[in-house]
């Protein structure tokens, strides 16, 4: 069974913490052992897993991919969202993680983040929990 989480970024561009709603998925299923596949179905957009614990660490990260990849270059596609596709592309549009004891094998400081690059936007994240 697959899991759509529905997310809602406010910006731009913005790295949403949705960790929690990540674990209540993986609950919801029950299982103890195996493994979590976060999958995001859009072009502009990404998930990451990094710091959560200091709010500045995800805004640093998005400023620096912000610099790396102008908004405005000598891009072709017609709709103007260039800079967000490749975002997607570099970040990536899935990450599996461990389960073991019911629980989600983060570090400490890990949380995971949804990475919209071309927002406003309601956006789905697909969880499907394998065994294992
Ligand atoms: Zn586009």
């Amino acid at each position: 069974m697959i899991q759509t989480l529905q997310v809602r970024s406010s910006k731009q561009t913005e790295l949403i913490d949705i960790t929690r709603p990540v674990v209540e998925a993986v609950q919801k299923t029950g299982m103890t052992e195996g493994l979590c596949v976060i999958f995001i179905p859009h072009t502009t957009a990404a998930v990451t897993i990094n710091e959560n614990a200091d709010p500045s660490v995800p805004r640093d990260i998005l400023m620096e991919l912000n610099k790396v990849v102008p908004f405005e270059d000598r891009y072709q596609h017609s709709e103007g969202n260039s800079a967000a596709h490749i975002k997607s592309s570099l970040v990536g549009c899935s990450r599996t993680l461990f389960i073991e004891s019911g629980k989600l094998l983060l570090g400490t400081w890990q949380g995971i983040f949804f990475c919209e690059f071309d927002g406003p936007r309601s956006r789905q994240v697909h969880v499907k929990v394998v065994k294992g």
